[in-house]
């Protein structure tokens, strides 16, 4: 199977900082990919050079077969990869529905968007992905006063709407109640069928619990991959997680 996303040897400096120093991560279709590591480790930059916002300074970053390293953010996104930073980016003061239309439309123009008459096929898909994500009774509601979960979740569904083939999540769980937790742990493998998901994660107990494959990050390097099982047996991961 052909790769969606491969990086090979990432460095990033920042004023004379090295925060990723030669980064090799490979990640294939379905996959849920798990990044965990120490504060500091380069997690979020990793992130940040698959998705454009920064430029590698050295190394490659290939999207299926096209070579994206040095692709601005706006067309990475048009290309199909999707990143969901930890607060939510969603119009509070629009409806659940109305958030899905501008989505859909791929547009932040509101009064167009809104003023623009669906098609049948449109909102049949919006009513499919509110469904997956547990909120289509909510759609009459302000996106304002879903709960912290809730909204979190419509921005997946917003992210997912405009068919990603790769989705960047950065600790999506964090302030989530324990069901929206389980909810959210089921839904990562059910997006997987559609679309490879990267998830950097800090609560160990929902790594353990979801997680298939990891990648343990440490000062800007990749320490090892592998099962939770795997990983936590590794002498290098147990030096940095006890700090030894
Ligand atoms: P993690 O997400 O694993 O906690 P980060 O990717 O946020 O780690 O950070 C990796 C290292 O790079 C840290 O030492 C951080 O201070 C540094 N860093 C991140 N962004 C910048 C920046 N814009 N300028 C300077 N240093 C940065």
């Amino acid at each position: 199977m052909k790769p969606v996303l491969m990086c090979r040897d990432v460095i990033v400096d920042f004023d004379g900082f090295r925060a990723l120093q030669g980064v090799d991560l490979t990640v294939y279709p379905h996959e849920v990919r798990f990044l965990i590591g120490p504060n500091g480790a380069g997690k979020t930059t990793l992130l940040d050079v698959i998705c454009g916002r920064t430029r590698a300074t050295d190394g490659r970053v290939m999207f299926f077969s096209h070579d994206i390293t040095k692709q601005p953010e706006y067309e990475i996104v048009q290309m199909g990869i999707a990143r969901k930073f930890q607060s939510p980016s969603i119009f509070p003061f629009l409806t659940v529905w109305e958030n899905m239309e501008l989505a859909i439309r791929q547009d932040r123009r509101l009064r167009s968007v809104l003023r623009a008459k669906r098609t049948e096929k449109e909102e049949e898909i919006m009513a499919a992905q509110l469904e997956r994500m547990g909120l289509l009774d909510e759609r009459h509601r302000l996106a304002g006063t879903l709960s912290h979960g809730q909204k979190q979740w419509l921005e997946i569904g917003m992210q997912l709407i405009q068919r990603p083939q790769l989705l960047l999540l950065d600790e999506p769980i964090a302030g989530m109640s324990a069901a929206e937790r389980e909810r959210t742990g089921e839904w990562l493998h059910e997006i997987a069928e559609h679309c490879a998901v990267i998830i950097v994660e800090h609560d160990m107990d929902f790594v353990r619990r979801y997680s298939k494959q990891v990648t343990v990050m440490h000062e800007g390097k990749v320490l090892c991959e592998g099962s939770i099982d795997e990983v936590q047996q590794n002498e290098q991961v147990i030096d940095v997680y006890l700090g030894r």
